[in-house]
């Protein structure tokens, strides 16, 4: 007895797609870090100023972390990235170790 059917190959690179955006969103959060803080220490040189900026990218961040931590996997349904408490965000599910581009593979 299946309780789980498979995914068509439409919802799982739909599904991939999801999560290699989500991804790819945190990836900009992250590489945007050093430009904001050196533009900001250019305009100001207030370190009340930086420091907003830094708990304001902490925030937006975290919250992008989290965004992508929530994402499912579309093949087993289990969250891509976190295995009980451990959150990796690596590039296969940590579940059913479907990989992160296994739609773009023939
Ligand atoms: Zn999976």
């Amino acid at each position: 007895m299946e309780s789980e059917s498979q995914p068509t190959p439409t919802e799982l690179a739909t599904g991939l797609v999801l999560i290699r955006r989500r991804r790819w969103y945190l990836w900009v959060a992250i590489l945007i870090y050093l430009p904001a803080l050196k533009l900001t220490m250019m305009l100001s040189s207030s370190t009340k100023v930086a420091l907003s900026v830094v708990a304001i990218w902490l925030l937006i961040s975290f919250s992008l972390a989290f965004y992508a931590a929530l994402v499912r996997c579309p093949r087993c349904g289990n969250y891509f990235h976190m295995h009980g408490p451990t959150l990796l965000f690596l590039r296969k599910c940590l579940h059913c170790q479907l990989h992160l581009c296994a739609d773009r593979q023939t």
